[in-house]
């Protein structure tokens, strides 16, 4: 006996589950199939810069699984010929939506913030780790600012006391 899943007709359709978004003034609205293809922090400079944050965290979608709803007239691309990269933000207001890249050409990336629902995939990865800023924060511990309520901060780290001639009572 056959299971009735079987012979359903295969067919091309979206997902019954969409993640959606939009940018901070909500002319551009958008969403994607759930679950994405996957996740991602970029830590590049170029990304740094677009974003004027330490790192992007991404969510990768396959571009035919990413529907621009509304606003799509309102995107204004700049592309980097050099880098093979499209980056295309709100014109409006100015919130960075997609990030294209010549080199996977069917993935379209879209910042995770602007996304509300889950998107059916952590960011377990990094990229361009190597161009992390310094003045990132790295999950050092913090503590209470005292006097100034909801404000934390990272104490500054002791330096080490260095012994440069007598290292008899460590070795
Ligand atoms: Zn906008």
């Amino acid at each position: 006996m056959r299971k009735a899943a079987a012979t359903r007709p295969k067919t091309a359709k979206a997902s019954a589950v969409q993640a959606s978004g939009q940018c901070v003034c909500g002319a551009v609205k958008l969403e994607i199939d759930v679950p994405a293809r996957w996740a991602w922090h970029d830590h590049a400079a170029a990304s740094r810069l677009a974003q004027g944050c330490a790192y992007v965290t991404y969510v990768g979608s396959y571009r035919s699984r990413l529907r621009v709803v509304e606003g799509g007239g309102s995107l204004s691309r700049f592309e980097d010929i050099e880098a093979g990269t499209t980056r295309s933000f709100c014109a409006r207001c100015g919130t960075p939506v997609l990030y294209e890249r010549t080199r996977s050409p069917t993935m379209v990336n879209i910042p995770r913030a602007l996304f509300t629902e889950r998107t059916g995939r952590e960011p377990r990865y990094h990229m361009s780790l190597q161009d992390a800023p310094d003045w990132a924060y790295s999950g050092a511990d913090l503590a209470p600012l005292k006097g100034y309520p909801g404000v934390m901060w990272e104490r500054p780290r002791r330096k080490p006391r260095r012994k440069p001639d007598d290292w008899s009572d460590v070795v």
